[in-house]
């Protein structure tokens, strides 16, 4: 017998691949993944233990609680570098597997379509390219779950791969690696893997995680295989959409036609939308007149994964766009006047402010995100490890791209969906016109640097800023609990002040039996009765403290206020 791998004989026995590897799991076989293989001895082996052991534990009824939703076609994208077969593999797949294929019917392009698996479905998006990918995550749109990576088995890795490879890391999407020209006579599939290994990417054959496939996308090989594979990871993430819930799409494709009037493309992640709707799609709305899927033809409402046209717009909106539903047409209206035609907001409020407020505002977090592009390797060398050598408290930074050339549109748009903590350094390089507009629009900060102990600086500053402020206790006061009164909604503990004073702002540890119990914040501070702001050693007084009141008698309150420390 062959080796089996363990998503087939998941499918054998009718479970998930998921499923069956948490089982395994359980009866001592761990850390197998869905596409390992096994030997005939170690399948009866398992077939043997998955029988027995579901013979003895047959699951409760109810008691495996399925997710919220029903699972969903998963949405795919295509990436990697120029030439490498990209469009190739989308129009092999189309050919091959399209679902719901029509004899004789017409397939237009419509920005993406849905392939057929053994009656399983895959949505990919048909428009290839990491700037088409990014734009979509930019604008807060467009779910892709899964990426393919294709790189040609004859020119290996190149810049616009790794750039790929960089742009899926920060989608934080799971990656299957498509090896296409594996036809051509100087393929080199050891040379593939290889860079890969050398990239993090040590694949699954090798013993890392990475999933390949062998494909030639012009001789149509090995395309099932690459389709099982998107099946199976796709089961891993379980990916499920509720179709009565909100509505998740935005528009993948628009264009304008003459007879049909604005036509916009989506893909829905979650929710439906029905003919006749009435939606909102960023400044322009409309009634749902017509939904035609991929085959061209009408249907009524538009689930979960499927691709479908949108006619009934008042005007043609931007790629990108979320889609909204509206209670009717007159609050679509509203909404759709309420947006400015372009989004002109962000960019306004950001002109205002100087470079050094927008250099606080972006360093905000525990982690400083770097693009970094460079005139040469030498250099980007050099900025990396002067880079590296800045250690300070806590702040760790991240380099989500590094390549040589001018800042690009693609770079922007990586710095944009991750917004806040994230900036492009160029050194020796500017950005084009076209990337700068879209930087001031989007808020992203760009700096350009010619010396590089200038770059190392602004960084080491950038990232000292974020380091959140340290603060020490000052003691105030301290007192002993008396008595205890029940109020409505709490305790009041009635203290002597024995040393120091009690202040109403004051923060507090409470100790019982030199240990400390709790530390939290007085609620309120009372004296004979009434509000206090202080109360001072020898005097008397009732105190309240937040989200507390397990308070005994003989306890004691030490209060206290913080003070920030230079680090
Ligand atoms: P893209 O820029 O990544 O979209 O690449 P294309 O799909 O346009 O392909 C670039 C060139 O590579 C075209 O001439 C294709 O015919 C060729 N090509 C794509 N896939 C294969 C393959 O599997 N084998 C061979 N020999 N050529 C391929």
């Amino acid at each position: 017998m062959a080796r089996k791998r363990i998503y087939e004989i998941a499918r054998e026995l009718g479970v998930s691949s998921k499923e069956l590897i948490t089982k395994l799991e359980q009866m001592g076989m761990p850390g197998l993944k869905a596409t390992n293989t096994v030997d005939e001895e170690e399948y009866s082996l398992i077939l043997n233990l998955y029988q027995e052991d579901v013979a003895v534990a047959k699951p409760k009824e109810g008691q495996h609680k399925p997710k919220k939703g029903v699972p969903r076609a998963p949405i795919v994208s295509v990436l990697g570098h120029i030439d490498h077969g990209k469009t190739t593999l989308l129009d092999a797949i189309r050919e091959s597997h399209l679902a719901d294929k029509e004899a004789g019917g017409i397939t237009q392009t419509v920005g993406a379509y849905q392939a057929d698996l053994h009656g399983q479905k895959i949505t990919f998006i048909d428009t290839p390219g990491h700037k088409a990918f990014t734009g979509m995550r930019a604008r807060g749109a467009m779910a892709t779950d899964i990426a393919i990576l294709v790189i040609a088995a004859d020119d290996g890795i190149m810049a616009q791969t790794v750039e790929a490879i960089d742009h899926i890391r920060a989608a934080n999407i799971p990656m299957i690696v498509a090896i296409n020209k594996m036809d051509k006579p100087n393929a080199d599939l050891k040379k593939v893997m290889n860079d890969l290994a050398q990239r993090g990417l040590t694949p699954e054959d090798w013993g890392g995680d990475t999933v390949t496939v062998p494909i030639s996308a012009t001789k149509n090989e090995g395309i099932t295989e690459l389709l099982e594979m998107i099946l199976l990871v796709a089961e891993m993430e379980d990916l499920r959409a509720d179709p009565d819930g909100l509505l998740e799409a935005s528009v993948i494709e628009s264009h304008l036609s003459v007879g049909r009037g604005p036509v916009a493309t989506t893909v829905i992640s979650q929710g439906t939308i029905h003919q006749s709707d009435c939606i909102v799609v960023g400044s322009t709305h409309g009634r749902v007149r017509a939904l035609i899927n991929q085959n061209g033809k009408h249907i009524r409402e538009a689930t979960p994964g499927t691709v479908v046209e949108i006619l009934g717009l008042q005007e043609v909106p931007p790629v990108g766009t979320p889609i909204e539903i509206a209670k009717n047409i007159t609050q679509a209206r509203q909404i759709a006047a309420s947006r400015p035609a372009k989004q002109v907001t962000r960019h306004r409020a950001r002109e205002q402010m100087n470079v050094e407020d927008l250099f606080r505002e972006a360093m905000e977090g525990e982690k400083l995100r770097l693009i970094v592009k460079a005139s040469s390797t030498g250099a980007l060398e050099a900025i990396h490890h002067e880079l590296n050598s800045i250690t300070v408290d806590s702040i760790e930074l991240e380099f989500l791209h590094t390549g040589v050339g001018a800042i690009s549109e693609s770079d922007i748009l990586l710095a944009s969906t991750v917004a806040k903590n994230c900036l492009v350094v160029g050194f020796g390089t500017k950005p084009g016109s076209k990337a700068s507009k879209l930087a001031s629009r989007e808020g992203v900060l760009i700096l350009s640097y010619d010396i590089i102990y200038e770059l190392v600086e602004q960084i080491e500053r950038a990232l000292k800023q974020m380091v959140p402020p340290k603060y020490e206790e000052v003691k105030l006061g301290e007192t002993e609990v008396r008595e205890l009164f029940k109020v409505p909604g709490g305790i009041v503990a009635g203290c002597a002040v024995t040393a120091g004073k009690v202040t109403s702002n004051g923060k507090i540890h409470v100790v019982r039996d030199n240990e400390q119990l709790f530390t939290g914040q007085i609620a309120s501070l009372r004296r004979f009765k009434k509000d206090a702001r202080e109360v001072q050693s020898g005097q008397e007084c009732g105190i309240c403290i937040k989200d507390f009141d397990n308070i005994k008698v003989g306890d004691k309150f030490i209060i206290f206020t913080l003070k920030e420390v230079e680090p």
